[in-house]
């Protein structure tokens, strides 16, 4: 496995890239560094998102600076403000032991003045809008003549956005002889055109199509009469404690819709769309970034730029126009080395889709079934029950009040406790599911056995991230072992020493049995199921794993 220390990087960029506790390089990483640091050829990226591309292009960028001009050496245009400033940090962590190091962002919907000053101090980098560059430009403030490297993010992006004209005129101006480096999650002719124009023989690279990245993502759909999507959205909720998920809708009124409707039924979901003014927007993404509330209902626009690194969840309560923005959701879950589920609620008639987005993933989407009343509440029962064993227990701050709870609850025997205790955390539930419908549409297509989602065990291995462990090898693990490539494996976190990996229950001896004695890079695997626990992002505060009401 390649190092960052094998990728020709200097020691005051690798020293910041393991203070940000990088450990292995991502494959595009790997591949685009050492090229950029020795060749002089420009590059195409065709990468999905989270796949680490800002380093891949920030780290070379940044070791090929002269810190002493005072010109602009390096220009990265972004779609959004959001994902500019996103850059722009990142920049400024790789570049913390680089004294001297000038960087700074321009973005439209902002005062001229301020920009306008750290222009004119000679940034090194400076990451942008095209929009704003452009009016910035056309002032005559910024620069670019003396540029060497020019990257486009997220080009796809930029032109969906309408800056097609913005970046003609940029590309169009900046010091010809500079390196142009294009990345884009899909090839439409219109950034091929890009690409062809201002471009010299790029190189190409491709990554996260096969080797989807940092994470892993697992796809699911669940097919519903298209007027049960809300009662199925509701299920896929309810059934999972702690779930921090972006929903999306394909317009505005959907998103409206979707999250006054969770709101009216006790979840706290905020709403991001277009209508919003910028402020009201940041503030909402500040307080969904901070997991509170932990469900977000937005159109795809409005979400671009959002950039949440644990999200648990995407769920597709419509299905995208483009297969491109599928890739683009959907990459939002399952990064930085976490698992996560991209979750499509299909309504009978698009059923032909999935068979489209099958083919732009490169992977097969599992179908699933809409929990049932009783399933759900199974699961949130056993995950109330898993965190009762698993809590810890402060002795001297309980001891104090044990004498009053005995005597209040002397009455009640061992059963009856437990029954009361059940329904102070459960009634919602009950109620609301006793009786529930099972709305999963009778196709004699659907093996019920198969995709039935049943519980899941945690197997603990003794393999973590001090033997470079990540998911996919975990899962490549348990799928060699089994000789088997369907057994249905939930969240995996990796710790140190060891990692926790969710296998379905009733496949959960025969993975103990293959992965025991199995040899991980000279490691013997022992394995012991373990009590699930909540993952390591869930916020403190709050009754975790309970409905969240508002008010
Ligand atoms: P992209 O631009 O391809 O969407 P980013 O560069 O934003 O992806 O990276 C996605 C996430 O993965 C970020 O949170 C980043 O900090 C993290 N990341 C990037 N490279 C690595 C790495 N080598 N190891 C672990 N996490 C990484
Ligand atoms: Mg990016």
């Amino acid at each position: 496995m390649t190092t960052f220390d094998q990728l020709g990087l200097s020691p005051a960029l690798l020293d910041a890239i393991s203070k940000r506790g990088f450990v292995t390089p991502t494959p595009i990483q790997a591949e685009m560094i050492p090229f950029l640091l020795t060749e002089e050829r420009d590059v195409t990226g065709l990468a999905q998102t989270g796949t680490g591309k800002t380093a891949a292009f920030g780290l070379p960028i940044l070791q090929n600076l002269d810190l002493q001009s005072r010109s602009t050496q390096a220009l990265i245009l972004t779609p959004t403000r959001e994902l500019g400033l996103q850059v722009s940090r990142e920049i400024a962590e790789y570049g913390a032991n680089l004294p001297g190091l000038r960087t700074t962002t321009v973005y439209g919907g902002a005062p001229f003045g301020p920009q306008i000053r750290d222009l004119k101090a000679g940034p090194h980098i400076i990451t942008a809008t095209p929009g704003r560059l452009k009016d910035l430009l056309d002032k005559g403030i910024a620069d670019l003549s003396a540029l060497r490297f020019l990257v486009l993010d997220e080009a796809d992006q930029m032109l969906d956005m309408g800056f097609k004209d913005e970046l003609d005129a940029i590309l169009a101006t900046a010091n010809p002889s500079r390196r142009t480096l294009l990345f884009s999650a899909t090839m439409p002719p219109e950034v091929a055109r890009i690409a062809a124009t201002y471009m010299k023989n790029p190189h190409e690279i491709v990554a996260g199509r096969r080797n989807q990245g940092v994470g892993t993502v697992t796809h699911f759909f669940y097919r519903v009469h298209a007027h049960d999507k809300y009662v199925a959205l509701k299920r896929l909720i309810d059934v999972k404690s702690g779930m921090y998920a972006i929903i999306f809708c394909r317009t505005r009124e959907g998103v409206k819709e979707v999250a006054a409707r969770l709101s009216r039924d006790g979840y706290t979901a905020d709403a991001l769309h277009g209508e919003l003014a910028q402020a009201q927007r940041d503030s909402v993404m500040a307080r969904f970034r901070e997991g509170n509330p932990s469900l977000l209902v937005a159109t795809d626009v409005a979400a671009r730029g959002l950039d949440v690194d644990n999200l648990t969840h995407v769920i597709h309560y419509d299905l995208p126009d483009e297969v491109s923005a599928y890739t683009h959701r959907s990459g939002r879950t399952g990064r930085a080395g976490k698992s996560g589920a991209s979750l499509a609620l299909v309504h009978m008639r698009e059923g032909h889709r999935i068979a489209h987005i099958e083919r732009a993933i490169g992977r097969k989407m599992e179908e699933a079934r809409i929990p049932r009343g009783r399933d759900i509440c199974e699961a949130r029962l056993m995950d109330l029950l898993s965190r009762v064993k698993d809590v810890a227990v402060n002795e001297e701050a309980v001891g104090p009040y044990l004498q009053a709870v005995r005597d209040s609850l002397a009455g009640l025997d061992r059963e009856e406790l437990l029954k009361r205790f059940i329904s102070v955390e459960f009634n919602r539930f009950l109620e609301q599911y006793d009786g529930a419908e099972d709305i999963n549409p009778t196709l004699s297509k659907i093996q019920p056995n198969r995709n039935a989602a049943g519980p899941m065990v945690c197997l603990r291995v003794n393999v973590g991230r001090r033997q470079s462990v990540l998911p996919p090898h975990i899962i490549g693990m348990i799928n060699k072992a089994t000789h088997s490539g369907d057994i249905r494996i939930g969240r995996i976190d990796i710790d140190a020493n060891s990692s926790d990996v969710h296998v379905d229950g009733a496949m959960a001896t025969r993975v103990e049995q293959a992965l025991a004695g199995y040899s991980f890079q000279g490691t013997t695997i022992r394995v012991e199921r373990v009590a699930d626990r909540p993952p390591a992002w869930r916020p403190k505060k709050g009754g975790k794993g309970k409905p969240r009401r508002r008010g």
